[in-house]
């Protein structure tokens, strides 16, 4: 039987592509030009936002916000993520802070978030976990209380609803990643959406080196552009990603429905007020299943079906912070979920047959 993947990205056939790479090519500006342009505007629009400015990666992209927002010190974060949101805190000499997260939602918990502000806090920097919406309220009504920043890692949730307003306009910037394993797929890619229009000019110049255009450095910058023949792919997957996101909430919906009835297992809660754009579908396995994640895991790569514990280790726990003390965090429910989630395969053009696959192959390991 074929293998399941856990995650493929939907791409558009390549004749598709090649109208606007013959335009490119022709008029030899493949880099930061009219596609580029063409895919923020386009951006801007889907996210009603005032500006949407194209990176090269959602890393860079959190990398120039941090900087151009001048953020310093300390920034709380949560540990239960992937490890570049908090490597762009430590690309900008700043301190993560990690704070807990709330098992039924996955997301950071804004009460431990209060908790950790100190005199060098100087933002909040919160992730929509596997594309589904945080309490950003509770987040802004902190980070107002304070005179913090409020910034998110929206790197999975590009087309995700919060009580009926796209992610993208909330908190001083939020930050998409356009890679493979996202919805929105340019290859490799990054957005920056903000109501704050000087920080969208810094950030303009800060992808161009800090250039504001007469080679007279603004400040440190990056080499942060999208070239052309990225934005020309993130131009097609745009206008597939509305069909998209609604078939990962069918196909979300019926292992939801499917999942209530195996003992032991549980799933991301999500507002029934929000929209998740399913970036993942994440299962944890709890005490009550017969198998622990690990073994839960071998034994459907046995069935050919692919997962992936996502978020292990947590971020705190990574070599790369051994240099924070990582015994000086208490993060109960942030190791709970990095030690018992696995995600299950879930992509936009998954068939009913593979989805039912994978259920099956769930009910089969709870039985003794
Ligand atoms: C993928 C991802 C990133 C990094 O995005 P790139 O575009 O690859 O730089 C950052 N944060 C989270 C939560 C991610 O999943």
């Amino acid at each position: 039987m074929e293998k399941i993947p856990i995650i493929r990205p939907t791409l558009p056939p390549v004749d598709k592509l090649m109208p606007k790479l013959q335009d490119a090519f022709t008029s030899g500006q493949i880099t930061n030009a009219r596609f580029v342009r063409e895919f923020e505007e386009k951006a801007k629009e889907y996210l009603g936002v005032s500006n949407a400015i194209a990176i090269s990666s959602c890393t860079n992209g959190l990398i120039l916000v941090e900087k151009c927002l001048g953020l310093k010190g300390e920034v709380i974060v949560p540990s239960f993520t992937f490890c570049a949101t908090a490597h762009s805190l430590v690309w900008n000499q700043i301190k993560p802070v990690f704070v807990d997260s709330e098992r039924a939602s996955c997301q950071i918990d804004p009460s431990r978030a209060e908790l950790a502000i100190t005199d060098n806090t100087s933002a909040i920097l919160a992730v929509h976990i596997f594309g589904t919406p945080c309490d950003i309220e509770s987040l802004q009504t902190i980070a107002d209380r304070h005179g913090l920043k409020l910034i998110f890692d929206s790197a999975h949730g590009f087309g995700a609803v919060r009580r009926g307003r796209p992610l993208g306009g909330f908190g001083d910037a939020e930050v998409f990643s356009l890679s493979p394993t996202k919805l929105l797929v340019a290859g490799e890619g990054g957005l920056v959406a903000t109501n704050d229009d000087e920080l969208a000019r810094k950030i303009r110049i800060g992808r161009d080196y800090g250039n504001p255009g007469d080679y007279n450095c603004e400040f440190i910058g990056l080499n942060a552009r999208m070239s052309e023949l990225h934005a020309i792919l993130a131009l097609e997957t745009i206008d597939e990603l509305d069909r998209n996101i609604s078939r990962r909430n069918e196909i979300a919906a019926f292992y939801r429905e499917k999942i209530d009835n195996i003992e032991g297992l549980s799933y991301q809660k999500v507002d029934s007020d929000d929209t998740s754009s399913y970036k993942d579908f994440s299962i944890l396995v709890g005490d009550g299943f017969r198998l622990s994640r690990d073994s839960l895991a071998s034994k459907l790569l046995n069935m050919g079906i692919e997962t992936r514990p996502y978020f292990y280790p947590p971020v705190h726990k990574q070599n790369a912070y051994a240099y924070l003390d990582p015994g000086s965090f208490y993060l109960p429910e942030a190791e709970y979920l990095s030690e018992r989630s696995l995600s299950i395969p879930l992509y936009s053009h998954m068939s009913d047959g593979e989805a039912e696959r994978v259920i099956l192959a769930l009910e089969i390991n709870s039985l003794g």
